[in-house]
Parts: structure tokens; sequence; C-alpha cells
């Protein structure tokens, strides 16, 4: 019991340095993260199953683990409960042996999280206001607003192996470069943020980086195809196949929202006319409700001495949740515009489930229900059977629990 209470040795995460190593150094260094990825995948795991796995002999399984164990980052967690036999000792990642730090940054918020070595979320900031605009302000804002945090938060940055950050538009998750944001020099915006903060730096798109935390909570788990399509101001996608995130050849794939579905006249703000986005997007709900009010109608979305121009896709979403029949008629109709988006993937793609996620979901029944009714009058019915359409469990959360996982996978597969 004492021992538990006692301060434990520094951590050595030496394990997960990209420096150049070779040799003997080298093996065992790589055996040693197959360790931890193992643990990570399966749950705890006794000597046996992991030496099995590594194609190691036990006595040398043994040692590496006594050595991950001199490092801290894994742990003795008691006896496997098996009916007769020996028992054997259970190993499991130790939870604060480092972190990992989750930044989401959304149109005019940004949601702070930092995980644990198990993927527990232990320090959440939600909402921390934020504008997002193209100018090296925002940039500078964002990056004191990241500084703030880890001030705050309840572990030391030299414990934080790494920071994932998401941003709309068009990202290189590889390179770290941001096309549609920040992209005000030559290096890669990833590489910026990590000069400032000290801490290695990963970029992600914000619909994929939902999309992965999402696909990595447990009850999805069992799915290996599934599109998750990001609701907010915009809209993006997030494509899982064959259990791995699809990116594409640079990291751009999935920009659902720019497909032309529609004879519009209504410029996109990636200058085409007609996109699926400026129907059925976050921007789309706040340019018809505004036209509707203008044309008379009433909604307690609008509050008293508030100007229309005011007005944010949160307060509709808001008021349709308090019963406002404007804007559950505005949202029913976006999801009735969705779903003809929905028909057009479910035919490409055959997926065994499709997600609606982002802010917009929130409104659950509201969008999902007209989405799945025009889904399955544009789809192949024969295909659309096939394709369950669900809600994001997470929510909004799914976003900065992927920024986190974004971070940790990286370093640690
Ligand atoms: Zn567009």
């Amino acid at each position: 019991m004492h021992g538990k209470r006692m301060k434990r040795k520094k951590t050595n995460l030496e394990i997960f340095n990209d420096e150049a190593v070779s040799g003997v150094v080298f093996k065992n260094r790589s055996l040693k993260k197959f360790i931890i990825r193992h643990i990570n995948q399966s749950g705890n795991s006794t000597i046996t199953d992991l030496s099995k796995d590594l194609g190691t002999s036990v006595p040398k399984t043994t040692s590496l683990i006594n050595e991950l164990i001199q490092d801290g980052l894994i742990q003795d967690e008691g006896k496997l409960d098996s009916t007769g036999g020996r028992r054997a000792s259970m190993f499991g990642l130790v939870p604060d042996a480092c972190y990992f730090l989750g930044v989401d940054v959304k149109k005019f918020h940004i949601n702070f999280g930092l995980m644990d070595f198990t993927k527990k979320m232990i320090y959440q900031k939600e909402k921390v206001p934020f504008r997002l605009e193209n100018t090296p302000e925002s940039l500078e804002n964002l990056i004191k607003l990241i500084k703030a945090f880890l001030g705050e938060g309840p572990s030391s940055k030299a414990q934080i192996l790494g920071l994932g950050i998401n941003l709309t538009g068009r990202i290189n998750h590889k390179t770290g470069h941001s096309f549609s944001f920040f992209h005000f020099k030559e290096e890669p915006l990833a590489e910026i943020i990590q000069n400032e903060i000290g801490i290695p730096t990963f970029l992600e798109n914000d619909s994929r980086a939902m999309a992965y935390g999402e696909f990595q909570s447990n009850e999805l788990r069992k799915e290996n195809n599934i599109l998750f399509i990001n609701m907010d101001y915009g809209m993006g996608m997030g494509i899982l196949l064959d259990g791995k995130v699809y990116y594409g050849k640079s990291g751009f794939s999935g920009e659902f929202g720019h497909i032309p579905l529609f004879e519009n006249e209504v410029i996109c703000h990636c200058g085409k006319k007609g996109c699926l986005e400026t129907e059925a997007s976050g921007h789309a709900l706040v340019r018809k409700f505004k036209e509707q009010i203008k044309k008379g109608f009433t909604s307690i979305a609008l509050k008293k001495n508030m100007s229309i121009d005011d007005i944010t896709m949160n307060d509709i979403i808001n008021a349709a949740l308090n019963e406002d029949q404007l804007s559950i008629e505005l949202i029913s109709e976006i999801g009735e515009k969705l779903g003809k988006g929905l028909a057009v993937l479910v035919n490409i793609f055959n997926p065994e489930m499709l997600i609606l996620g982002g802010a917009l979901s929130e409104t659950g029944d509201y969008i999902r229900l007209p989405a799945r009714s025009t889904l399955n009058k544009l789809s192949l019915s024969l295909v659309n059977n096939d394709t369950k359409l669900k809600i994001s469990q997470l929510g909004e959360k799914a976003g900065v629990i992927g920024a986190c996982l974004t971070a940790r996978d990286t370093i640690i597969f």
C-alpha cells in the first residue's frame, strides 16, 4: 500500500524518440513499442500472450517487460482470474506515464483536452471563445490560448508527448501544411506551432479527426466501413475503409460538402456554385434563417433586441431543441438536402454505417429522419438497406478526442 503512495521514479520516454538508433538498441526499442501497441489494442496482457505475438522467448519477453516497468510505462495489474492452472500476471499501461494534448479549433470557439496513456480524457475545457479567421492575429491568439491551457492543466509540459490540432479545410497531415487557414509562411503550420509550444505537433483535418475519435470509441469497433459526416458551419467527411482511415493522395479526401448537387446561385465559400454545402450545412442554415425572418417569420432564436446579423448556427440549434417551429423546419429541410448527398455516398461506398456528427447532429432526429427518408427515396434500395444512419455518440467531444488520439497514435504506432 505504501509502495503505491510513494512518488514514482521519473518516466523514461526514450523509446518514443525518433532519433536514429541502430543495432540492439533499435531492436529492443521496436520490441518494447510492439508490447505497448499490443496492450493498447488487446488490453492487459500476460507474458505468454506477448511472447507468442512478439515471436520472442518467454525469458526475453520477461526482460523487456521488466525494462518497461523500470521505464515507468507499464505496470503489473495483478493476476489473471482464471479457473484452474497457474495464474499469470497481467500487464497494462501506466495511466500517468505520459499525456497527449488535443486542440479542436472551431469557427467561434476551441475545445481543449488532455488524454492519458490509457486513452482516458483527464482534463477538458470546452467552448473557449475564439474567432477562426485567416489572419496572423487569429493564429497568434490560438497559440496564446494553447499556452494558457498548458499553464492551468494538471501535468507538466515535459510529460506531454504530442499535441494534436484539428483545423477545418485542406490539411496535409503528413507534412503538417494547412492550405485553408494560416498559410502565411513556407514552413508547415505544424512546425510553426511546435516551435512556439515546444511539443511535437500534428495537424489534422477536423472532420477526419472527429471521425477517428468516433471510430475508436468502443461500440463502433465492429464496423469496418464507416462514413462520418461532420455537419458544422461547413461540411466534411471522414472515411473508414476496411478499418483504416482513408486519406487520399495528399490527405484531401472527404470533401463531401463540395460535390455540386444543386442548381442554385449561391456562391460557396470554396468559390463555386451549387455545392452540397450551400444547401446542407450550418452556413446554409443561418442564411435560410435570415431569409425567413426577413420575410416576416418569427422565431425564439432571435432574442429581444438582438440583430438578425448576430444570429449563429448554435442559436438556431438551441431554438430547435426548445421546440422552435421555424428552426425545426429549416433543420429538417437541411436534412432533406443532406439526404441527396448521402444517396450518392451510399451508392458509391455501400458502407455499413453513416454517422452524422458535428454541431448540427445535436438536433438528432430533426435532421436524421428527413435525411433517411430522402436517402431511401434516391438511392438503390438493395444498397441502402445495408446502411445504418446514426447520430454520433460523442457529439462535439469527438473532435478533441480525435485530436488527442491523432497525436497519441502517431507517436505510439
Ligand atoms: Zn464548395
